[in-house]
């Protein structure tokens, strides 16, 4: 109750501009005051979001309109957004709860996540099937640690993976994000070359254009220019990186031209490459062929280095198939998935690896792989993860996916008519339109939270990825938010 009242107490305070700075958590004198303030008829509204316990709610089921606003400033002003500043000039949108492909605001909206929570949860929220497993986990056991320890949970979820993954997976890496997954992905390449007698092998090659994930390793091999990280550039080793990839439909010749580019770079200081097979995905939204796959496959057999295919954000069905690299019909050295793993349910990542790669490394200078984190293997996430395979292991998600894929297309195509407009490029359950310049934020929520859907661009992209479970109508919602989108931004010309 101490802290929800320290929380009501800080939201009054927000309002009043007079009682800057706003930092009551630190002030015991503070918390005093608080709590007789407390006693003040102003603190009869609920302040408190519909999900805090019991005891700390109102009788009131859902905060008012001006509760809700106001822990929205509240958020606005202590807390960090993705990329974004603090105090935030807008103030972000209260989630009261979510279910289906159904996110239900505080201020009454219902929106249609076209994003899927960011690729994460392709069975919509709150998927039944995935809230039974979390239940029965959570009164089972939560956590433990995996060092000296391992679980069901663990064991089960290894077997499925490396199962749906197919052969020549061998060994799992399981992590808390999809960021420390790459980590670990990076970790393992060059301890493998270590092992194998190369530890001169220490920098990445890839792409440009390519997103891997916001810590250190990943920001390295991520576009250096046009990317999210380019205030990073100079601060390390540059990676090796090759022009960004012909975008998809190019021929056989241009697709070879670019393999000889890319094997040019390849020098002897390289121990991988590393890439988002087949969609580049926060780098740009852009597609290519899977023969490139197979191309870069050849070029590390060539070299002796590794090939690490980030299927984070393309894994579990996202572009059409289970795995982008399954359907080239090459196995890379290293896998990492996420997102998707757990249906969005919560923050699971994992690292697959073939045996050689697993068992060079182990005999290697390290004993093994340098890395552990203190919630690797969480139980909760591996049994709902076992869950989410399950659903993909049913395939419905094998008619859904063509189906929007048709749907986005049918609907997303006409908006290259636009002056506005770039591109339009559909694969699998994404869309993407391309606008001329980059969008304007505000104005581009607005038209898409009036059509009643939630959409996040960035940039001069406009996309979605749809829940698998989105029936034709709400794919027609989603497809109409980015009409009215790029009708807004037609009119800002
Ligand atoms: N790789 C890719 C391809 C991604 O799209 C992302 C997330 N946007 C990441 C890595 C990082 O995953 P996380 O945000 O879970 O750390």
């Amino acid at each position: 109750m101490g802290v929800v009242k320290s929380l009501r107490l800080s939201v009054i305070l927000a309002k009043s501009p007079k009682h800057q700075p706003r930092t009551v958590f630190k002030s015991g004198a503070v918390q005093v005051l608080c709590l007789s303030i407390m006693t003040t008829s102003e603190t009869t509204q609920p302040l408190v979001p519909s999900s805090a316990p019991a005891s700390a709610k109102s009788p009131t089921p859902q905060p008012t309109q001006a509760s809700a606003a106001d822990l929205a400033a509240f958020d606005a002003d202590h807390i960090w957004h993705p990329y974004g500043p603090i105090p935030s000039p807008v103030a972000p949108k209260l989630v009261e709860s979510a279910e289906g492909v159904n996110l239900h605001l505080a201020d009454g909206h219902t929106l249609i996540d076209g994003m899927s929570s960011w690729w994460a949860a392709c069975h919509g929220h709150s998927h039944p099937k995935l809230v039974a497993a979390a239940k029965k986990q959570a009164t089972t056991m939560s956590h433990v640690m995996f060092g000296g320890l391992t679980h069901r949970p663990a064991i089960e979820l290894a077997e499925k993976l490396l199962k749906l993954a197919g052969p020549g997976f061998d060994a799992i890496f399981y992590s808390d994000s999809g960021s420390v997954s790459v980590e670990v992905a990076i970790k393992m390449a060059l301890q493998y070359q270590q092992a194998k007698g190369h530890p001169e092998r220490t920098r990445l090659a890839t792409w440009r254009g390519g997103y891997h994930g916001d810590t250190r390793a990943p920001m390295t091999v991520c576009d250096p220019e046009g990317g999210m990280h380019s205030l990073w550039t100079g601060q390390w080793t540059p990676q090796v990186f090759a022009d960004k990839p012909p975008a998809r439909g190019a021929t056989e010749e241009e697709r070879a031209r670019y393999l000889a580019h890319f094997d040019s770079l390849i020098d002897d200081s390289v121990a991988g490459i590393i890439v988002e097979p087949v969609v580049q995905g926060a780098g740009g939204m852009r597609f290519h062929d899977h023969e490139l796959l197979v191309g870069l496959r050849k070029l590390c057999d060539k070299h002796g280095i590794l090939l690490i295919a980030d299927e984070i954000a393309t894994g579990f069905g996202r572009a059409g198939d289970l795995f982008t690299t399954q359907a080239a019909g090459i196995v890379p050295d290293i896998m990492c998935v996420g997102k998707a793993l757990t249906g969005g349910f919560m923050s699971f990542a994992a690292t697959l690896t073939t045996a050689d790669v697993a068992r060079t490394i182990s005999s290697g200078p390290g004993g093994g792989i340098m890395h552990g984190p203190t919630f690797m293997g969480n139980p909760l996430a591996c049994a709902v993860a076992c869950a989410q395979l399950d659903l993909i292991a049913e395939g419905q998600w094998r008619e859904d996916v063509p189906r929007i894929e048709s749907r986005l297309r049918d609907q997303l195509q006409p908006l290259a008519g636009s002056d506005a407009v770039a591109d339009v490029r559909v694969l699998g359950a994404i869309g993407v339109v391309e606008m001329q310049r980059p969008v304007d934020m505000g104005l581009a929520t607005a038209a898409a939270v009036d059509a009643g859907v939630w959409l996040r661009p960035f940039g001069k992209l406009v996309y979605t990825m749809p829940p698998y479970i989105s029936t034709n109508d709400e794919v027609d919602r989603i497809c109409e938010a980015i009409a009215a989108i790029v009708a807004a931004e037609e009119k800002r010309r």
